[in-house]
């Protein structure tokens, strides 16, 4: 065919998508469209904070998906006409599309927790997007006192990562112990559970004494407004916690381009068929990644993964009037709780009365030996080395 399908997000969706759906039939006119001209992964960013890893390496570019055929054009979409089937890139450009996939990701609803907007990031990072951000917030830990205290502050679900702020604990705690042992870890969390949970707080206690708190919601842990300036949050019932460095996760939504397009439900997320990722409510546009309404598939980058090489095939087999191919999904996240101390959460999916369901998985033991621990670390690098290579080359 001589199809065109535009892919809007060059990260862990996006890519993924443009390089399989060129992958599976290559007559097909392919378009990526991303600002970035090097990707830089929030994956393994903990470890950067935590000293392990130079920034550099969570960065990917895309001579390699260039390579592969695939047109790529360093701009933002500003805007989709679904029913015209265009978008509009900011540089003025108009593409026509047969298919459309968007895979943008998150933006942050700014202001929806008090006192945090755009302005404040700069003071108290969210480092929820890897970048600047990430960077300010390695520097501040960097210059922070041994017995600062650092805290973060959770968002309630759904969210991208949700072991992603605990394992950022962990990796802090990692550089406190090396560099600033007399340091301080406060998690004021907006729930009361999260991502492998048991595993995390195990690995704390064995690891790191008592240097990581964690307040649950029903324990006033729930911050009702930011200080950025003074860099202090206040919880819902009125206590003030003051803190050296920061780290303030708002809460989140879909990427902006998903609203413009009219894909997003009143949650902020954007609902899609799980058997082929097609937005629900516009007919010719996909949507993969954290911008969707998958559950029970977490906002990984694994999820992200999978489910756009679903879409991909879902969109060649509606280009060439063959049935949806059958879904099959999957997702593992690894954390690191200390350099050879990885634990997982993993779980393959199914359909249960037309619904995605978790079909078998689970998380790690929890007793495990050292050897076990450090197997799963392993696990973990060897899992950022292959997809990284399988989405960015
Ligand atoms: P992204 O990967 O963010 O890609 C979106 C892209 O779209 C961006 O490059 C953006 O520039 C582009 N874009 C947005 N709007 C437009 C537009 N209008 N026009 C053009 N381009 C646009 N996941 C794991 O699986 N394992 C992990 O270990 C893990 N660790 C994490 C640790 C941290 C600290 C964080 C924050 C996240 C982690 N994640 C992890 C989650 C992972 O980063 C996300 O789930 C993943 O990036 C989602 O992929 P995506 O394609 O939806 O969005």
């Amino acid at each position: 065919s001589s199809a065109h399908v535009i892919v809007v997000g060059g990260g862990f969706g996006g890519a993924t998508a443009a390089r399989y759906l060129k992958r599976g039939d290559p007559s097909l006119k392919v378009t990526l469209i991303e600002p970035a001209t090097t990707f830089y992964t929030c994956p393994f960013t903990n470890l950067y904070l935590a000293g392990l890893r130079r920034f550099e390496q969570q960065g990917h570019g895309f001579d390699d998906l260039r390579a592969a055929g695939i047109e790529v054009i360093h701009d933002l979409a500003t805007a989709v006409d679904s029913q015209a089937k265009t978008v509009t890139l900011a540089k003025g450009q108009k593409l026509s599309y047969d298919k459309l996939l968007l895979s943008p990701g998150i933006d942050f609803r700014w202001n929806t927790l008090e006192g945090y907007d755009q302005a404040a990031s700069l003071l108290a990072p969210h480092a929820w997007k890897a970048g600047d951000q990430t960077r300010l917030l390695k520097s501040q830990l960097d210059a922070m006192p041994n017995g600062g205290t650092f805290i973060m502050v959770a968002p309630e679900n759904p969210f991208r990562c949700p072991p992603g702020p605990y394992e950022r604990a962990s990796m802090v705690a990692h550089y406190f112990k090396q560099h600033k042992p007399k340091s301080k870890i406060l998690i004021l969390d907006a729930k009361d559970g999260f991502s492998k949970q048991g595993l995390f707080q195990d690995g704390w206690k064995q690891v790191y004494g008592d240097m990581i708190e964690w307040v649950p919601f029903s324990k006033d842990g729930k911050v009702a407004r930011v200080d950025a300036v003074k860099l202090s949050v206040e919880t819902e019932f009125g206590e003030i916690h003051k803190a050296d460095v920061l780290n303030v996760i708002p809460p989140q939504k879909a990427g902006a381009i998903a609203e413009q397009a009219g894909v997003t439900n009143a949650s902020g997320w954007v609902p899609i068929d799980p058997h082929t990722f097609e937005s629900e409510q516009v007919k010719d546009i996909y949507v993969v990644g954290d911008a969707t309404i998958a559950s029970p598939m977490p906002k990984s980058g694994f999820s992200a993964n999978t489910q756009a090489k679903l879409a991909a095939a879902s969109i060649i087999n509606a280009l060439s009037g063959k049935p949806a191919p059958q879904a099959t999904l999957s997702n593992t996240c690894y954390s690191l709780i200390a350099p050879d101390y990885g634990i997982s959460v993993g779980h393959l999916y199914a359909f249960a009365d037309d619904k995605l369901a978790e079909a078998s998985g689970g998380v790690s033991p929890k007793e495990a030996s050292p050897a076990f621990r450090k197997q799963e670390a392993q696990y973990g690098e060897a899992w950022y080395a292959a997809i990284s290579r399988d989405i960015w080359g």
